[in-house]
């Protein structure tokens, strides 16, 4: 049996991969920062902020094999137009609360064990408006391979997966309320090569492999997982 950390697990991709590992029998410490219910199980929950330290000092995560550094905000503006505000909270987030993330996991985990951030195709391709966000991402995989250098001796493996578009409500702050939701989404889909977003459950079992003993060889890489976006 294992013991997974996800943060972000109320929604999306992160509730995806939660369900995924439920059902495979893992035992689960789930953290967002709104309230969440956990699959059927033996489950925990932790409510809180991934980018506050002091969430972190106050957490008791008992012992780990696993994490899924999930968390994160959409932003999207140009960079003129960018407030160093939204800077700030999109790096506090997605870089800062992985890096508390990395930081209490690696802590909690004994020798073995794999552990899995969620980057982005913004990090590998310049997309314009993301300069917060792929930014943030871009620093993630970097984070991801460091972690990956220091504790391979461990045997601890630490990967991210890079998606392109999925179907999760990260997007709607974005999209326009007036019009179909699905609709949208397909439209945004039909200009990735393979013809669409994908599904938050199809990231979810792309994770789980990264976690599982059939990545055993597998550290400090990037799994791209865009449908051909970036190419
Ligand atoms: P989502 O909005 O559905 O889920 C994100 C979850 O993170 C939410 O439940 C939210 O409450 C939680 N969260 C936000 N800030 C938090 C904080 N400070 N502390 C704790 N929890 C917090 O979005 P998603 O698409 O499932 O995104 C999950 C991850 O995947 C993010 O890191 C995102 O950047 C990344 N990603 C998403 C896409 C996509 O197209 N959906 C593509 C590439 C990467």
């Amino acid at each position: 049996m294992t013991r997974i950390l996800i943060t972000g697990a109320a929604s999306g991709i992160g509730k995806a991969c939660a369900v995924h590992l439920a059902e495979r029998g893992a035992r689960l410490l789930l953290n967002d920062i709104a309230p969440l219910t956990p699959p059927a199980g033996d489950h925990e929950v932790m409510v809180g902020d991934v980018s506050d330290p002091a969430f972190w000092e106050g957490a008791e995560l008992g012992v780990l094999d696993g994490a899924i550094v999930n968390a994160g905000i959409g932003t999207a503006a140009p960079i003129r137009d960018l407030s160093f505000e939204e800077w700030r909270r999109t790096m506090a987030i997605n870089l800062d609360g992985a890096f508390l993330t990395l930081k209490a996991a690696l802590g909690a985990m004994n020798e073995g064990g794999s552990i899995v951030t969620i980057s982005s195709a913004s990090a590998l391709k310049a997309f314009p408006h993301t300069a917060a966000y792929g930014t943030s991402k871009a620093a993630l995989i970097q984070l991801t391979k460091i972690a990956a250098a220091e504790a391979a001796r461990r045997r601890i493996r630490v990967n991210a997966i890079a998606p392109g578009g999925v179907d999760t409500p990260i997007w709607n702050p974005m999209l326009d309320e007036e019009k179909d939701r699905d609709e949208q989404i397909a439209a945004m889909g039909a200009t990735v090569p393979l013809g669409r977003y994908a599904r938050p459950d199809e990231i979810a079992a792309q994770v789980a492999f990264l976690l599982s003993d059939d990545a055993a060889t597998i550290t400090g890489s990037v799994l791209t997982s865009d449908g051909g976006t970036v190419l």
